[in-house]
This record gives structure tokens, sequence and C-alpha cells, in this order.
């Protein structure tokens, strides 16, 4: 099929306490071969958290995650033993952080460290690693890459260091890169440097790319795809053409009413901010979980939680606003 990853109706719920909270509800999208989608929403929205529960990083065994189906390029990783899945990890779905100094081991060399996971999955030998090493680094854009090859990584800048974690993230070629807030920790010359790279590696390799941000400016620049996340659901979904064009859910259109115009600062671009707070998922309003944030609710959406509607190809949103009249008067789900 077009497409390298399609994930249906994966939940996540975390136990505690108190009960279980359920910090993913419903998400399904698609990633097309050599696409990059975003997913886009305010912190707690439950951006990062599908991205480890796709990779198989959600803890356990307080966090459970649940699919009908994770299809990643033919492989079924809903029901993939944990041995399945540390075997695709790093090999056909790697992932990129915000801050790489964090995952990176100060005390060891870099080339070691980006080179691991040929170790891990190809098992060649130090030549071997230290020659693709090489080779990716170049990929990358690293200047003098042989020199920073025995580097730690406290020697490179953030900018270089992002480059070698984004080397160790295509090394053993995955299908799917999966890009958590990127550039978030890095200043704006270089941010836009790492981003021009990961569209020339999407342009050159093929790379599928899920990049994650709060930036609607990102989402515009890199993605063709867009998943707006609230509370733990997406709210919307369509290319970047037409979400700019005809944000259809409430909160996807209170986002871009906010965000500055140009004159204004790049840092307060990348922070819209609309009025209210992200309900806490544990304490969930009834119906909508963004009414009371909503300036558009009606008496249904108190009672009944919305499901997605199609508005036109490949783009839903999962609002009252645009549901079928014959489904609301019923009071048949969607
Ligand atoms: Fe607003 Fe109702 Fe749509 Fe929720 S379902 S976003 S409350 S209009
Ligand atoms: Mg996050």
């Amino acid at each position: 099929s077009g497409n390298v990853l399609s994930v249906r109706e994966l939940r996540t719920e975390f136990r505690g306490g108190r009960g279980n909270v359920r910090v993913l509800d419903d998400i399904s999208f698609d990633v097309g071969r050599g696409r990059i989608v975003g997913l886009v929403g305010e912190s707690g929205s439950g951006k990062s958290m599908t991205a480890l529960s796709l990779m198989g990083l959600v803890p356990k065994p307080q966090g459970q995650v649940s699919a009908k189906s994770i299809n990643l390029d033919g492989i079924e990783l809903a029901s993939i033993s944990p041995d399945g899945l540390r075997q695709i990890r790093g090999r056909d779905m790697a992932m990129v952080f915000q801050e790489p100094m964090t995952s990176l081991n100060p005390v060891r060399k870099v080339w070691e460290q980006v080179g691991e996971p040929l170790r891990i999955h190809q098992g060649l030998g130090r030549r071997a690693i230290r020659d693709r090493v090489l080779e990716m680094f170049e990929l990358v854009g690293i200047p003098e890459p042989k020199a920073r090859l025995d580097a730690y990584p406290h020697q490179l800048s953030g900018g270089l260091r992002q480059r070698a974690m984004i080397a160790m993230g295509l090394i053993c070629e995955p299908k799917l890169l999966i890009a958590d807030e990127p550039t978030t920790a890095l200043d704006v010359t270089t941010q836009a440097q790492i981003l021009r790279l990961m569209q020339e590696l999407r342009d050159r390799v093929g790379t599928s790319i899920i990049m994650i941000t709060h930036d609607l400016g990102i989402i515009a620049e890199m993605c063709d795809e867009v998943n707006v996340m609230y509370a733990g659901q997406i709210v919307e979904q369509a290319n970047v053409f037409d979400l700019f064009e005809n944000p259809s859910h409430p909160y996807t259109r209170g986002l871009l009413a906010s965000i500055p115009k140009s004159t204004e600062s790049r840092i307060a671009r990348r922070m819209p901010s609309i009025p209210g707070m992200v309900p806490n998922l544990a304490r969930l309003p009834s119906g909508c979980r963004f009414r009371p944030r909503c300036t558009d609710a009606m008496a249904i959406c108190q009672t009944r939680e919305p499901a997605v509607t199609d508005l036109e190809k490949d783009h839903r949103a999962r609002c009252w606003l645009h549901a079928r009249q014959d489904a609301i008067s019923q009071g048949e789900p969607l």
C-alpha cells in the first residue's frame, strides 16, 4: 500500500491509585511513503505519548497500550511480542528527541553511540560501524566529519548533537522516523538548518517522518498532512493546505487565529495560546472534552462525545458542528 504506517484505534491507559486514566483515545492516522505527517497540539495533548506508544516505550506495567491495528509496512505491531518490537525499534522505526544531550551518554564517543543500532541490529564490527557512521555524518552535514567521530557529546554544539542524533535515527535506514520536537531546544538559525536537513533527507532518501511539534509554523513549512491533537484525541485531520485554508474544528480555528503576525517574535509565534487549559484527563468534562473552551458549544456538546465526521476527502473533524443532522437527531453513534 502507499502507507508506511497505518494506526487504528490506538488507546493508551495508565493505571493509578484512583483507577485508570486514558491518556490516548481512539487515535487513527496514516503516514504515506515519503510523507511528512505532523502531530500538533498544546503540551499535554498526547503527541509524545502517541510516539512512545508506537515505539513500545510506554512504561510498563502502569502503561497499557492497545490498538485495533498498528501496521508498519506490513508488520502488525498491535500484536507483536516485546522481543519482536525490540527488533523493529531502531531498525524499521526510529525516534529523535527534543534534547539530544539527555539521550546521549556523556562518557562514550559519539561514533560508538550513533553506530549502536548497527551493532544491535546488524551485528557489524567496529571497523564497519565506524565507516558507516562517517557516511552518515556526511549525509547529515556534520562539518569535518572524520574529526568529529571521536568527539564526546559535550564537544559538539547543540545543532551538531541533533544532527548526530538524526544520523543515529537513520543509520539502519528505517521505514519511519519519529521526530519529537527535534528543534525546540535549538536557536532559530540552527532550527531552520535542522528542518531543512530533514526535508532534504525525505527528498533524497525517501524517509517517512512523523513530525511532533507545537509550532504551527513548522507544520506549515514541513508537513504534507496534519493531525491536530487535543486532550488525548485527534480532533482534526487534513492535508496541510486544507487545514490552513479551511480549519474546521473550533480548537484548530483558535490555534490558527492566535498565531501572532510575522512582525512579532518567532518565540511568540511558537506558543499560540487560546483561553483556558487542557483538561485533566482523569476528570474530563462531560460530552466534548473541548467544550469548556469552545465558543461554538451547543447543548448536545454537553451530553454526547462527538465522533469523527468526514468533511471531504482526507479531511475529518471530531466535532458536532460537522456531524450529519440525521445522526444527531437519532442519537446514533456516527
Ligand atoms: Fe465545540 Fe461542540 Fe465541537 Fe466540541 S463538539 S468542539 S463543544 S462545537
Ligand atoms: Mg511532548
